[in-house]
């Protein structure tokens, strides 16, 4: 009845070890979703020292996200400074959170 061939515990899959130089490894920490997700938090000023540093580092190793970045951050300069005189605050709110939304 014993059948060795179905042994459910096969450890011959180790982690990868991710370590620097790992192959194609070049976002880590924290990973890009993450990056992305937190950028409208760094944005807003919303994040502790600790989390916008690692944001900060993972930008600047990481080019796509820091398009992204450089994107939003240009949006919201330009909605915060055209939307300061012309549109009411109610309006600059709802775009706001319309680009928060994105995604
Ligand atoms: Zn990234």
């Amino acid at each position: 009845m014993a059948d060795p061939t179905s042994e459910p515990n096969s450890p011959d899959q180790p982690a990868p070890a991710g370590g620097p130089g790992a192959a194609g490894a070049e976002c880590s920490e924290p990973d890009c979703s993450d990056a992305v997700a937190e950028l409208y938090s760094y944005l807003d000023g919303q994040l502790d020292d600790e989390r916008r540093s690692l944001i900060k580092g993972h930008l600047d190793s990481c080019s796509p996200c820091f398009e992204a970045f450089d994107f939003e951050a240009d949006l919201r300069n330009v909605i915060a400074t055209k939307c300061k005189e012309e549109v009411p605050q109610d309006l600059r709110r709802r775009i706001e959170e319309a680009i928060g939304r994105e995604g």
